[in-house]
């Protein structure tokens, strides 16, 4: 099986439009939307909703107050500072310890420590992961809950849900729209992966993502190649990244022009390649070549990829 993971590090380099177009181009993939946060592939990609399940992030302790005798001993243990005292002339408990369900990392030491049993450790709904089908194969995707931890757990579902999907439907290629940043939802996205395509477009806040990006994957030794997007906009950073891809002996696998038709496919809610038949759509196509040619380099099993990619019509 061959996972190709595709990450900008800042949102708005147009990652999100490349991966529908991607998806478009190798028709038949397991397609992955990892950016929990902000899930949006799902609406170019006119997905039909098969199935959802509740996403169980963590557990979350409360305090049953009949039982608590306000000794206080929890507090000293939350380093979350999640346990508050209060005190309240209204209430028939008067005073009382309560627990900040934001601040609760569900570490469940406070459970541990108190001397009454009086502490509930329960698990908590953190969000839903959804299956959808599209034209392009199938998508699996998720919505974390506002104000919600564990993106990086979630991240993990979703990447396990579509191997799963791979194996039981046998298909050979997964294609992974990773969160933005390069903090634990990356790691969560990238590890273990096969290929690590990294879209950048030249400005200085782009270039320097993308250099934190790269010593990740170097990092954890991910074959890793470079998409330019918006590539014509400035040619002076454009160039610039390209030596710095060459001394670093990356692979730039292509660039994208800036194309307004861009913008248009998602107000039509499309990708690129469906919407326009010119312009980026051809120099999408040459990247999608590129990125079939390191995906075979890379694979477990180079024999089968070949076999999943060149059907009729791909
Ligand atoms: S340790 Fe238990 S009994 Fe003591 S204040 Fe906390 S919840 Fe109440
Ligand atoms: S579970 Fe952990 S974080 Fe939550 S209140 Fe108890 S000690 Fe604090």
């Amino acid at each position: 099986m061959t996972e190709l993971v595709i990450v900008s590090g800042k949102g708005g380099t147009g990652k999100t439009s490349l991966v529908g177009s991607l998806a478009a181009l190798s028709r038949e993939s397991v397609l992955v939307d990892c950016d929990v946060d902000a899930a949006d592939l799902h609406l170019i990609l006119q997905n039909r909703l098969q199935q959802s399940s509740d996403f169980i992030g963590g557990k979350r302790a409360s305090i049953n107050e009949e039982k608590c005798l306000k000794c206080g001993i929890c507090t000293e243990y939350c380093r979350f500072d999640a346990i508050k005292y209060e005190f309240s002339a209204d209430s028939p408990f008067s005073e009382r310890y309560v627990i900040d369900k934001h601040a609760c990392d569900g570490c469940g030491v406070c459970v541990r420590h108190c001397p009454e049993e009086a502490i509930d450790f329960q698990e908590v709904t953190s969000g839903e992961w959804y299956l959808s089908d599209t034209p392009y194969g199938p998508l699996v995707h998720a919505r974390l809950g506002l104000a919600q931890a564990n993106s990086g757990k979630l991240v993990s579902l979703l990447r396990q849900q579509a191997r799963s999907l791979a194996d039981e439907k046998g298909m050979d290629i997964i294609i992974v729209d990773g969160p933005p940043g390069i903090g634990c939802p990356v790691i969560a996205s990238i590890t273990g992966s096969s290929y690590i395509l990294i879209v950048t477009e030249p400005s200085m806040s782009a270039i320097h993502d993308m250099e934190r990006l790269l010593q990740l994957t170097k990092h954890f030794g991910i074959p890793t190649g470079i998409c330019i997007n918006k590539a014509d906009i400035n040619p002076a950073l454009t160039s610039h990244i390209e030596s710095f891809a060459a001394k670093q002996q990356i692979r730039i696998l292509g660039k994208i022009p800036f194309d307004p038709a861009v913008t248009s496919a998602q107000m039509a809610g499309t990708n690129i390649i469906d919407h326009l038949a010119d312009g980026a759509s051809t120099n999408l196509k040459h990247l999608w070549g590129e990125i079939r040619e390191e995906l075979m380099e890379h694979s477990d099993n180079p024999l089968q990829l070949k076999q999943e990619i060149i059907k009729p019509g791909k």
